[in-house]
């Protein structure tokens, strides 16, 4: 007997559209880049009941969408936060306090386009984070904080 969908399915288009807003919101608060679990816990601590898995997929959706944007966090998660509307830099993201800024890409690019003509890859995708210790975390080491 062939079932007939559920229309009150946890996967219907408007419970989607709100886990994406909320977790645009949530993005759009913070210039850190945040793994999954971290966003979804923050969500859980608003009151928000929204499962992990909507969360991971949400924010798939978003990046594939242009309006979050990733970078690889210093213990090998990957990050997100709400996308800068400049494009898609290189990041330098800080392994203490998790901020991140914009690194001229434009010598990766120019390598990676010419590594990929030289071995006859097409659709090459840079993908890149630099990791450090911003100026703020920088100062306070040097304090003694
Ligand atoms: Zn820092």
């Amino acid at each position: 007997m062939a079932r007939t969908p559920d229309r009150r399915s946890p996967r219907s288009p408007g419970r989607r559209a709100t886990s994406r807003r909320l977790v645009l919101d949530e993005l759009s608060a913070s210039e850190h880049f945040r793994a999954v679990g971290d966003i979804h816990d923050a969500l859980v601590r608003r009151g928000q009941g929204v499962g992990l898995a909507s969360v991971y997929r949400a924010t798939r959706e978003l990046q594939r969408a242009g309006a979050v944007e990733a970078a690889v966090l210093a213990d090998g998660r990957a990050g997100f936060r709400g996308a800068v509307p400049t494009g898609a830099p290189l990041y330098l993201v800080c392994v203490r306090c998790g901020s991140a800024v914009g690194a001229s890409r434009g010598v990766v690019d120019a390598w990676a386009r010419e590594a990929g003509r030289s071995q006859r890859f097409v659709d090459v995708e840079v993908r890149v984070s630099l990791h450090g210790v911003c100026a703020p975390c920088g100062r306070s080491v040097a304090a003694g904080q």
